[in-house]
């Protein structure tokens, strides 16, 4: 079984692994000083260098993963997150850790 490409948004809000996948994933890379500031200092890690996790999930993230998530900072979140596209390598991975089929 696998999920469509062209419905992932809905994909997406109903999955969040990749926001539940690594303490060490959702990191700070090339964002400028004005978008860095627009993240909550709260989700923000204690070295600055990525977002807060608790676990392997980011604080960000809102719901439940598998059933419907969210991101509390959608519009400001890293380029991580942002380059991080469904049926990307990095998806499938995240999803199979958690028991999802990858996305095709
Ligand atoms: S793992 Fe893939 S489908 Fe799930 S939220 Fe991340 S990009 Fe979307
Ligand atoms: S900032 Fe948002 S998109 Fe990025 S890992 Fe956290 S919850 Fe997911």
């Amino acid at each position: 079984m696998s999920e469509r490409q062209d419905d992932a948004a809905s994909v997406c809000r109903s999955c969040g692994a990749c926001c539940a996948h690594s303490e060490t994933w959702p990191r700070f890379t090339l964002e400028s000083a004005a978008e860095l500031d627009a993240i909550a200092p709260a989700l923000v890690r204690a070295d600055g260098g990525g977002m807060r996790c608790i676990g392997n999930r980011c604080a960000a993230l809102t719901g439940e993963v598998g059933v419907s998530t969210g991101c509390a900072i959608y519009a400001d979140r890293p380029l991580v997150c942002q380059d991080c596209l469904p049926a990307s390598e990095e998806c499938r991975v995240a999803r199979d850790g958690i028991g999802l089929p990858p996305i095709i």
